[in-house]
């Protein structure tokens, strides 16, 4: 694909010279998100108005030229790479808060506020924005949305989704649309809304985002208990569970995890002889964190938990969670190329999910590092691969495959979190029937007719 000097004049015009870049190195850093898989576009777009998105959206719809939208770029899955070339439209310019309406428990904000600037912004005035993922610090809100993004507070808050009350947005043929309002009940029509939210850049540019908030919790307690085995720490949380306490995270390392922690820092947060670890944290209000962190304490112990260690002030909160914010530079400290997939199973089926990822790490000799979100059940599996040997890319490949056989067949899903893009696209089938594809692909064609909006993405080509 390449776009014409009159296409690139035509743009220029609506957004100023300055906006419009085509020289190598733009080009080549808008190229990637952090699957790490590029692919250059023929134009980068940097608009500054919802006026100016619809003008390029008409421009690029009349002359048939792929429009991607593009974040914070930090999608797993290859969401925002231009795929087919064309125009990568980036956000940046959209970041601003614009409203925090303390009455109605709402912010009004603009697509590429920084997910974390928020979330601090909010709690300046007592409130709180849940959705944390582990990017927030470098993801966009409308990449949030996009994706439906997760963390492991959404046990107790939910997903992204539950948080998005409207949206403004423009169709691929540069109609300006209104979704929701910001009431929190609405049932006016279909629900346009939700459809955007997830809908990875297919369907719609969004350019302004009403997100309720909820009054911030006043305390907060965390632990961590070790545990000889994932199913005991499975267990450990179905029993905390049945007691009706709902913890803010319970986040679960196992064993191959821990150990890339321990190579990384070159010393260990927890004994070299536990298996897996929990880590939990309770939130609410002080007199009743108190009382569940203690009785989540004595359920670990009743357990199985070989020990339970409890922060009693932040630097130690902050201690408990170094393993777990570790992993991810721990995983790519080891120069491996690192495969990950964010499956999710009912909360109650993980002891089977990590039984097929045993059955993985023998049948094709990998080594796979798993942790995730025990609460919800939605669990990163890392496939760590050596870049130059062919022969395991191909294991890693059929291992995938059979993760997300063995997922569906738990009655879970190949993606909790980072959605399709086109890096799982080709496994789209062994979640959903032909007739579900089929039903999304009119949806994609009632927005995008044409098919300009991230081509490649979501459906098998
Ligand atoms: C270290 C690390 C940790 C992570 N941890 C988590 C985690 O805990 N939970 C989780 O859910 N994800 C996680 N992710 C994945 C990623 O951060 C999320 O998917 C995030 O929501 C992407 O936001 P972004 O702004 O970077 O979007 P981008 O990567 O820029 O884009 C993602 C998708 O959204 C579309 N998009 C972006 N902006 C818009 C817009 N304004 N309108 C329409 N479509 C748009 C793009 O076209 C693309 O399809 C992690 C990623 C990294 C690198």
């Amino acid at each position: 694909m390449s776009v014409s000097d009159k296409f690139t004049n035509a743009i220029r015009e609506v957004v100023g010279a300055d906006w419009v870049q085509s020289n190598e190195s733009s080009l080549s850093s808008y190229s990637q998100d952090a699957l790490g898989i590029g692919s250059l576009p023929d134009l980068v777009v940097i608009p500054g108005s919802t006026k100016e998105i619809a003008s390029i959206a008409r421009f690029c719809n009349q002359e048939g030229i792929p429009l991607v939208v593009r974040g914070g770029g930090t999608g797993y899955t290859g969401g925002a790479v231009p795929t087919h070339g064309g125009v990568l439209l980036s956000m940046e310019r959209f970041n601003r808060i614009l409203e925090i309406d303390e009455a109605s428990l709402l912010a009004v904000v603009e697509p590429n506020v920084i997910t974390v600037d928020l979330r601090s912004e909010a709690e300046q005035v007592g409130l709180y924005y849940p959705p944390d993922p582990s990017s927030l610090a470098n993801s966009a809100l409308g990449g949030n949305v996009a994706e439906c993004a997760g963390g492991p507070s959404a046990f107790k808050y939910g997903t992204t989704k539950r948080y998005v009350l409207g949206l403004e947005a423009v169709l691929p043929t540069g109609e300006i649309i209104h979704t929701g309002s910001k009431a929190v009940k609405n049932v006016v029509g279909y629900d346009l809304t939700q459809l955007l939210v997830g809908s990875e850049g297919t369907l719609a540019i969004i350019t302004k985002i009403i997100l309720r908030l909820i009054p911030k919790p006043t305390a907060q307690r965390s632990l961590v208990a070790f545990f000889r085995s994932v199913p005991e720490a499975v267990q450990a949380v179905t029993s905390l569970i049945s007691l009706r306490i709902v913890p803010a995270a319970i986040e679960l390392v196992d064993n191959a995890s821990l150990k890339a922690v321990r190579n990384y820092l070159g010393s260990s947060p927890v004994p070299s002889s536990v298996d897996t670890i929990l880590i939990i944290e309770v939130d609410g209000m002080l007199a009743e964190v108190e009382e569940s962190i203690l009785i989540t304490a004595d359920t670990m112990t009743a357990a199985g938990a070989t020990q339970v260690v409890q922060a009693s002030n932040e630097v130690e909160r902050e201690k408990i969670w170094t393993a777990r914010r570790q992993l991810s530079p721990a995983l790519k400290a080891t120069g491996l190329l690192k495969i990950n997939h964010d499956v999710v199973v009912p909360r109650g089926k993980i002891p089977e999910l990590f039984e097929i990822i045993e059955r993985l790490r023998q049948k094709y000799e990998l080594f796979i590092s798993c942790f995730g979100h025990a609460g919800d059940g939605n669990i990163h599996v890392n496939i760590m691969v050596d870049r130059s040997n062919q022969n395991e890319k191909k294991n890693a490949s059929a291992a995938v495959r059979d993760l997300f056989v063995g997922v569906v067949s738990l009655e879970g899903s190949i993606s909790g979190e980072h959605g399709i893009g086109f890096q799982k696209s080709t496994h789209l089938g062994i979640e959903l029937g032909p007739s579900e594809i089929s039903l999304m692909k009119r949806i994609k064609v009632a927005f995008d007719p044409l098919g300009i909006l991230n081509p490649g993405k979501i459906f098998p080509e």
